[in-house]
């Protein structure tokens, strides 16, 4: 097993056309393993091609992020210039370019998972950021769906989870939790003997209560941290380090959520898979344990969850 592993990367998009090989490669070297997440059809596709460009240490998980299935505002780093996805994927309206949304069809991804090493389906959720009732009725169907899609392949659910930034009233968090403890199945076979608790999935980029990290572990959800924890806190938003404190180690993992958000010191710059030792320093820090003995947890936890 490698020192380190990613387990929410995007090397997959747009913004590492120029350098993807470098990029992968240097994590290669660096001891890093990473797991490239689609967000769509395409960026799904392209997650999984890149598997079979490379021997052990890439894979991919496959699935439609919630902002997806609904017109939502194109970025550039993910799906490349407006003016080359025009043509296929949606319009201009008078607030900027949109995406058109994408509803999520089981067999197309089930074909995908065939075509290369996936170890996932994601990233898939709730984002309530613009709190829309119409858009919310519509991330809860292409959720459903992914987590049916999971309990039949027997892979773990890679999670988006966001909450509005002041309207407290809905909880991503909490409505995640309740729908994979009524829809997900999920027994991952190694961890099938009676009394060995089993996993569902992890919930990347955590930014939840401790109360919602509780929960989520309570139900066989990892927690899995990114480069904010490194950053000057704001309890006010989020507590990580209450939230790391309580996480019991074999229950986190790390990511860097290329390209963006990076972890202190390259906080800033484009992100890349090798800086998620940075966000491992951060957690055994907070923790209070020595880094070797919270990297290889970490590397632990990942490959049980993902089964490598
Ligand atoms: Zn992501």
């Amino acid at each position: 097993m490698p020192k380190y592993i990613d387990i929410h990367a995007h090397t997959n998009f747009k913004a590492f056309e120029e350098d993807r090989d470098e990029v992968v490669s240097r994590a290669l070297e660096n001891d890093t393993w990473v797991i490239n997440i689609g967000t769509q059809y395409d960026t799904s596709k392209k997650a999984v091609e890149m598997t079979n460009e490379y021997g052990e240490g890439v894979y991919a998980c496959i699935g439609l992020h919630p902002i997806h299935t609904g017109a939502s505002y194109h970025d550039q780093e993910e799906l490349g210039s407006p003016d080359s996805a025009l043509a296929t994927d949606g319009k201009r309206n008078e607030q900027g370019f949109v995406s058109r949304g994408e509803i999520f069809d089981k067999d197309k991804y089930r074909e995908l998972a065939k075509r290369g090493k996936v170890v996932g389906v994601g990233e898939c959720g709730l984002d309530y950021y613009h709190m829309d009732e119409d858009s919310i009725e519509k991330q809860k169907v292409a959720f459903i769906a992914q987590i049916e899609l999971a309990n039949e392949l027997g892979l773990p659910l890679m999670l988006h989870v966001r909450n509005h930034s002041t309207n407290k009233t809905h909880n991503a968090y909490f409505d995640i939790y309740e729908l994979i403890k009524k829809h997900s199945e999920v027994r991952l076979p190694n961890n099938m003997e009676v009394g060995l608790p089993y996993y569902k999935g992890v919930s990347h980029f955590f930014a939840g209560s401790v109360e919602d990290m509780k929960r989520f572990v309570e139900i066989g959800i990892l927690v899995s941290f990114a480069g904010p924890i490194t950053y000057k806190p704001k309890p006010e938003i989020c507590d990580y380090e209450a939230v790391i404190r309580e996480t019991p180690l074999d229950m986190i993992l790390a990511d860097t959520d290329s390209p963006y958000v990076a972890p202190v010191p390259h906080r800033g710059q484009r992100n890349e898979p090798s800086y998620v030792k940075d966000i491992v320093a951060k957690i055994a820090q907070i923790k209070g344990l020595d880094e070797e003995i919270v990297a290889k947890q970490i590397v632990l936890n990942a490959k049980r969850l993902f089964k490598f």
